[in-house]
């Protein structure tokens, strides 16, 4: 399952997510993030009641469908649809599992190969988007578990087989979330998005049989990826540790200023901290390279 190519790193974007940039790029993301919500979606059937009204134009209709339902272009219903108002209209008469449905359609997640599934894709994640919040490497906390455990890897969108049975067909746009593999603590591995997950202020090792695999070593802040791991994402090299710095290894607090001398990978609000947080950390800490 773990396979990473490290050449051809041909940019991996479905025309899913290309419709997702299109947006982006109108800066509308506000409008992407309300996707599909019953009750936007009320209010946009007033306003274009409104624009109908005036006898707007079809190009201000498909800038307010756009802007407001991108996905309508892509997932809208297999009617015979020549128009945008005609399009929304048609869109706006589906129940939410029906829309859940047209999403999963239009937006080719039928499509994903099964070798892709749980972040098996062997394509290097380069330009990383804004959305994804963890990094290979990082300690994570789930509050619903509750367990602990470390990333492996993640995909901008879900990628899993349809029958998967944490997909949550009543919260959209649930499949256009970041999705991470993680190992649990104590041997399981997960699939998720980051609801109900943060960053393990004051990390500790996560056993798991594959961490040994993926990654080199636990250096007391995150967790050091392998050489095959760090091609396949190469710009979470410097994130996730740097922004796990952010926090006392020893209490959590944010802002923490102080270097350990040694190793210089985590940091300490105070003396007491540092001290505090040795029995623990004089395990894993290691002389930086000069
Ligand atoms: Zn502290
Ligand atoms: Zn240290």
């Amino acid at each position: 399952m773990w396979l990473f190519r490290q050449s051809g790193a041909v940019l991996e974007r479905s025309a899913h997510r290309m419709a997702l940039l299109d947006v982006q790029l109108l800066d509308s993301l506000p409008a992407v993030l309300a996707l599909l919500d019953p009750v936007s979606l009320a209010a946009a059937r007033q306003s274009c009641t409104g624009l109908s009204s005036q006898g707007c134009s079809e190009e201000l209709w498909e800038r307010h469908c756009l802007a407001r339902y991108w996905r309508l272009k892509s997932c809208g219903p297999a009617v015979q649809v020549t128009t945008w108002r005609c399009l929304y209209s048609e869109f706006s008469k589906l129940t939410s599992e029906e829309r859940w449905e047209a999403e999963w359609t239009g937006g080719g997640f039928e499509a994903i190969s099964e070798s892709e599934w749980f972040a098996g894709s062997p394509v290097p994640r380069t330009n990383r988007s804004s959305e994804v919040r963890f990094s290979v490497g990082q300690v994570i906390l789930n509050r619903s578990g509750p367990y602990r455990g470390v990333v492996a890897g993640w995909d901008e969108i879900t990628k899993v087989p349809k029958g998967w049975p944490s997909l949550r067909r009543d919260r959209q746009p649930w499949l256009s979330k970041p999705h991470y593999s993680i190992l649990v603590h104590g041997g399981g591995s997960t699939y998720i998005v980051d609801d109900n997950s943060e960053l393990d202020r004051v990390p500790g090792e996560v056993s798991h049989p594959s961490v040994q695999q993926l990654f080199l070593r636990f250096n007391g802040q995150v967790y050091e990826p392998s050489e095959a791991l760090r091609s396949a994402y190469p710009e979470d090299d410097a994130l996730g540790p740097l922004l796990a710095r952010r926090f006392c290894n020893a209490c959590g607090a944010e802002g923490a200023k102080f270097d350990c001398g040694i190793c210089r990978v985590v940091r300490y609000c105070s003396q007491e901290c540092q001290q505090q947080a040795w029995l623990q950390h004089q395990h894993v800490c290691r002389p930086a390279r000069a």
